[in-house]
This record gives C-alpha cells, structure tokens and sequence, in this order.
C-alpha cells in the first residue's frame, strides 16, 4: 500500500476500543473499526451517519439482504409463541418443519437433520457422525475392520472452522490455525485431485492408508476461506468414486457454498454428486440467525439404530434447533421458492465478470476470477488488509480484504446500480493504492 492511505500512527487503532476483543485482529495495529448503528437492504449505517454499501453480506450469511420484511415476521411471530425450548427429549413444529424442507430440497437420500448452531460445530458433527458410523459399523459385526477408521483426510487450503476438532482438518502450512497445529490431533492433508499428478498421489495415498479414514471433508466448488480457490465439479466427482472404492464417507462443508451461492442452490448439484453427510450454515436462516444443520444419508443414520444405547449420537448444543433461527430459516426458504434468486445469482455473475476485468490490467493483480455471486481479485501480495479495507469505506463500500485477497459475495437482493459501486470503489482503490 501507498502512503497515499495515512500513516497508520495517526489513527485510533482497534485496542483503544475499551472491553471488546474482536476476530482475526491483531488490534495493536488494526483501525479503530466502526460502529454500526443500523443495516436496510444492503446497506449498513454506521454510528457517524455514514452509509456503506454491502460487498461481503457478513461473511457471506446475509442473501436476501437486511432486515427482509417476511424474514422479520416470522421472527417476531416466532417470538411471541415461543423463542427458545430445549431440545433434548423435546421436538418442535418449526423444526420438524425446517428439516422436512431440507430433505426435500438436498439431492439424494440425504434426509436426517441435525441442528447446531454455528458452522463449525456442524463440521464436528459430521466427523462424529463419521467416525462413529464407522465404529458402530464395526461393533456389529458388519465390517469388523471399520475400527481401524480413526482419522479424518481434508485438503490443502481447505477451511472448517474454528474449533479444536476442525482447526486439525485446516490446513496447517498455509491456514490461520498453523500456531496451534502441535496441540491437535494429527489428521491427513492431500491436494485436491486438480491435476493428474495430484490424483495420482491421492490414488497413492488412500491405497497405503484409505483403510484408516472415516471421512474426507471437502468445500465442494470454492475453498472460501482458504482464499477462494474455485475447482471444476469433476474434482468432486473424482472423489467420490475414490471414496466409494475405499469404504471412506465423503463429507461436502456447504457452509459457505450452500444456498446459491455458487449458481445452484447447493454446489454438489453442479457436479451431480450426492455427499454422505452435507453441513449447511450461513445463509441457512438469510443471515438473521445462528443456526447450522449437519444432514446425513439414510444409510449413515441408520448405522446409529441399535438397542445399545451407546450406538447413539452422543452431541446435543443446548442451543440446538433453537426454535426462533428455524422459523427464520423456514422463512429464508419461502423466499428461495417465491423470489427469483438463483436468476439474481445468475445476472450478479454476470455483471461481476463483466465490471471486473478491468482490474486484471493493473500491476499487482494475480487473477481475477468469477463463480456465481463470487466475485475474485487476487493480488500478488497485500501487506495491510485492514488500511486496504478503510481505504474502501472512504468510498463508501464495505469490502474486508484478506490475506491477498479482495473479493465480493453481496447479497443475491442487490440492485445492479449497488453492485456497480461495488465494483467501481473496488477497482478506483486498487489503482491507487497497488
Ligand atoms: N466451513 C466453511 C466452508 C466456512 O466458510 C466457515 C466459516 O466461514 C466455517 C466452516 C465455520 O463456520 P462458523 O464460523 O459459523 O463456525
């Protein structure tokens, strides 16, 4: 960066902010973020009257944008009958509901909800789930080899979450956890089958050690967080016929790809494959709600029916299915059906690709890259993705940098003029600041 963006000693930095500690900040150096008073439509209002137009969606959650009206009424509706009841021994209506609606919606025989609340506790239960379908498999007699599956294989780049549990599925070279990597349990890292060596070596890997892996994780189309990799739907394809041949369960993080994003409402749909068990998160309730769902074939359900009590699944949030998030997530399914989303996903793809590509001619770009509403710039190097991101609210847009990455994933409601600001303050900060 320039030091056309401010010497950074002669702003408040985040540590001044008194009690809070906030995310991914090294708050010493990092800007004083700003409050936000209010949100409408694709707008966020901050406490000193200034309107920032939306390029993330809050980390991508936020698809029928701010404060949509049939999201709000179903929450106050909610609210008025009933905000929250345990779960345990208890079901309810909204999420009987809900995860009848999932079944419906996800392709295949994936059809038994498990409700969580964040995105990565719905990535540790899948690995439970997995783990365990492969013990009780084996406690009954079906495969008595399945006891040796002990060990989770994910990819290169590949982000679950921020658990301990998921922390060790992230890639430990390249990924934010990497400081804690001594202190997790050793699982397997392999590159995404995205090439014919890279196939070849996974091919080699699983021959010497596919007997002892429960499940593979994949973010099936897009590694978000990881930088925003995009690969092509045969990888996937790949993985599950190597899945498939050594007995392993394949398990797609939806997190950030389910609901649209990617142009279909799921990403599997685009290569035609139907994952063992799914995590969906984010988008599940248009961003109003915490709620996460882990939804598993029958099949692997089934592995979990015993008259032994400990073949049961043994998780249960207390916040689980919270009845306030499911009828939101109810509500945010409405709109999927009545509203033209998946065409809004479709046009904001293609305005992205177009208003974009001026970006690739200026110096320090690496690639610019386009999926469904994922818009991409990579850069050759960003030392300071913060100053990066106040730069951007001086032009009256909200766009976080990270790592060399600056992207935009705005809500699926925003109106061409919107986006277009998005993409001219992206591309007038680039050129001046690279
Ligand atoms: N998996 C993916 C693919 C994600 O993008 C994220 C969050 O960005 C997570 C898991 C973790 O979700 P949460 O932050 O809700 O725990």
């Amino acid at each position: 960066l320039s030091q056309a963006s401010g010497t950074p000693a002669a702003q408040a930095r985040a540590c001044a902010l008194p009690n809070l500690w906030l995310p991914y900040c090294q708050m010493q150096t990092a800007p004083l973020p700003p409050t936000v008073s209010h949100t409408q439509g694709t707008s966020l209002f901050l406490a000193d009257g200034q309107e920032l137009t939306d390029g993330v969606a809050s980390w991508w959650t936020a698809c029928h944008g701010y404060n949509h009206p049939h999201l709000q009424q179903a929450l106050l509706a909610q609210a008025g009958r009933m905000p929250h009841v345990m779960f345990g021994g208890l079901v309810h209506e909204p999420a009987r509901t809900l995860a009848a609606r999932l079944a419906d919606l996800l392709p295949g025989e994936l059809e038994r909800v498990f409700f969580t609340d964040s995105g990565s506790v719905a990535m540790e239960v899948a690995a439970k789930i997995a783990l365990q379908y492969h013990m009780n498999k084996a406690r009954t007699g079906h495969d008595p080899q399945a006891n040796q599956r002990r060990r989770l294989l994910s990819f290169r780049g590949g982000y679950h979450g921020d658990t301990m549990g998921m922390m060790a599925v992230c890639d430990p070279e390249e990924g934010m956890h990497a400081l804690f990597g001594p202190a997790l349990p050793s699982q397997i890292l392999a590159d995404l089958p995205t090439s014919p060596e890279k196939l070849v070596a996974l091919e080699s890997l699983l021959s010497t050690q596919g007997h002892e892996i429960a499940a593979m994780l994949v973010e099936p189309l897009v590694q978000g967080a990881g930088g925003m990799v995009f690969h092509p739907p045969e990888v996937l394809q790949t993985l599950r016929r190597l899945c498939d041949r050594h007995g392993i369960l394949l398990v797609f993080d939806e997190i950030f790809t389910g609901f649209g994003r990617t142009g279909t409402l799921f990403a599997c749909q685009q290569a035609d494959v139907v994952p063992d068990i799914i995590a969906l998160s984010k988008a599940l309730t248009g961003g109003m709600l915490p709620l996460a769902a882990t939804v598993a074939r029958r099949e692997i359900f089934d592995a979990f029916l015993s008259e032994a009590p400990e073949a049961a699944l043994m998780h249960g949030p207390t916040f689980m299915a919270n009845p306030l998030a499911c009828a939101v997530a109810n509500a945010s399914l409405d709109l999927f059906a009545r509203e033209p989303r998946l065409e809004q996903v479709a046009a904001i793809s293609e305005q992205l690709r177009e208003e974009l590509a001026p970006c690739r001619t200026l110096p320090g770009v690496r690639d610019v890259r386009v999926m469904g509403a994922i818009g991409v710039v990579e850069l050759e190097k960003l030392d300071n993705a913060p100053e990066l991101g106040r730069r951007f609210m001086q032009e009256g847009v909200w766009i976080r940098p990270f790592r060399n990455i600056v992207y935009l994933t705005p809500a699926f409601t925003i109106t061409p003029e919107q986006l277009r600001k998005l993409t001219a303050g992206l591309y007038r900060v680039l050129k001046a600041e690279l």
